[in-house]
């Protein structure tokens, strides 16, 4: 298992909007404090197909 510890800032007044974001995820999200929105985008660099199917 894998955890992200990803965090989500806002580009205005920095203030901590998310933790811990899903992967892939492209996601507008409104800060509460000034009000800016901050589009969140969580692309993943290893990026597979399908697991090999084993044979049997
Ligand atoms: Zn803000």
């Amino acid at each position: 298992m894998e955890t992200t510890d990803t965090e989500i800032r806002c580009g205005q007044c920095h203030k901590l909007l998310a933790r811990g974001w899903a992967r892939d995820a492209h996601i507008v999200h409104k800060c509460p404090r000034c009000g800016a929105y901050n589009t969140l985008r969580a692309t993943t660099a290893n990026r597979q197909g399908q697991p090999p199917a084993k044979a049997g």
